[in-house]
């Protein structure tokens, strides 16, 4: 079986979590040396002065609505094209997600369908840069400008992409980054809140640590969570970061020899890189246009022959938690999101995967497509 993802690990990575075990230093609290650290690298990698590590990328983005004070009677804007990570992250905090149509091109939330779910309510967006194409953001930052709105990144599938020369998640006020094993880097689990305002990130590290306070420290102000990475985790993060730069490299070499090989098929849309970002093609997707046969009908044939593919994320908006909460109702229509949930599906996109298996899936994805 030839495998959507495989991590990029190596003999640093080992090294550094035996360096932890042997010194008994594997906590995310006490003397967790590599935590510093790798909050330093990720933060710096985003172009922030301040990293905050947790457990996870919906962690990170549940510490910063949090960090935020975004609660009940507050509207977050999400783009219903997302890990449901981020609608969750809004859901915990009482505060309610209302869901934003993509464009079609990037497959990002459409800056011109914002200002149309703006309410007097609404108090933060959260602009996803989905399978690492950079979300359009300075429409995003002039919009949020004009309606003092909070701008939190998901940037949990686009760590080290670039925005007119700028690192996403250092662009908003407070950008998120994941490290699950299929993310750009990866920390087995993990994840990290990056800003440059230093009042967010003093309340994230103190909301993140059960609110201990520093002068007395089982005196507690404020209902707080434990979201502590561990130093273990953070050994292999460190690591993780300096290899960061070639295992974008590789994924992008990846994606340009898929593109190269299915570019002449009119039948697919492919992932793209707008002039103005540098893509990290998180996972190489594609959208079957109508006059091709049934996705299952493709993914069943590929599977067939050892390849294993993923459905596009099923749209936030057609949840049947969201439904069931009545935060979304049966009549809510995205018809883009709609479209790119029902038609596309991504390909094995691992960094260690070299140009004969590329070969052999492209040579299987056009038979497959012949055989409708
Ligand atoms: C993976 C992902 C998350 C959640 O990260 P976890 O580390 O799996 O909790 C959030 N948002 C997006 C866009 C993701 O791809």
């Amino acid at each position: 079986m030839i495998p959507v993802f495989d991590p990029y690990l190596g003999e640093e990575e080992l090294n550094n979590v035996g360096d932890c075990v042997k010194r008994g230093v594997i906590s995310g609290m006490m003397r967790g040396d590599y935590i510093g650290e790798f909050e330093k690298l990720a933060s710096a990698g985003c172009e922030t002065r301040h990293g905050v590590t947790t457990t996870s990328g919906t962690t990170a983005l549940a510490l910063a609505v949090a960090s935020l004070g975004l609660g009940p009677s507050d509207e977050v804007l999400v783009p219903a094209i997302t890990n449901i990570a981020t609608a969750f992250a809004v859901v915990y905090s009482g505060a309610k997600p209302v869901f934003l149509d993509s464009e079609n091109v990037t497959w990002n939330l459409d800056p011109d369908r914002i200002r149309e779910r703006i309410t007097p309510r609404t108090r933060a967006i959260i602009p996803v840069h989905i399978y690492g194409h950079p979300v359009d953001m300075d429409p995003v930052m002039t919009i949020a400008q004009e309606f003092g709105l909070y701008v939190i990144e998901d940037a949990a599938e686009a760590q080290g992409a670039e925005y007119r020369g700028r690192k996403v998640g250092g662009i908003g006020h407070v950008g998120c980054l994941s490290f699950y094993i299929n993310k750009v880097i990866t920390t087995g689990e993990g994840g990290m809140l990056v800003t440059n305002d230093e009042q967010i990130a003093e309340r994230a590290r103190f909301l993140k640590n059960l609110g201990y306070s520093s002068r007395d420290k089982f005196t507690h102000t404020d209902l707080a969570y434990n979201f502590r990475m561990t130093n273990l985790q953070a050994a292999v993060g460190v690591a993780q970061m300096h290899r960061i730069e070639e295992v974008i490299e590789r994924k992008r070499r990846v994606a340009a020899m898929y593109t190269e090989r299915l570019r002449n098929i009119p039948g697919l849309q492919l992932p793209v890189e707008q002039p103005w970002v540098k893509n990290v093609y998180w996972m190489y997707t594609i959208i079957l246009r109508d006059d091709m046969p049934d996705r299952q009908h493709v993914r069943d044939y590929l599977a067939d022959e050892g390849i294993e593919t993923r459905n596009f994320f099923h749209p936030l908006h057609k949840q049947p938690v969201f439904l069931k909460m009545n935060i979304v109702s049966e009549t809510d229509s995205l018809p883009v999101s709609e479209n790119l949930g029902r038609r596309g599906f991504y390909l094995p996109s691992s960094p260690l995967l070299d140009e004969p298996t590329i070969d052999l899936i492209c040579e299987k994805l056009r038979k497959a497509l012949n055989s409708g």
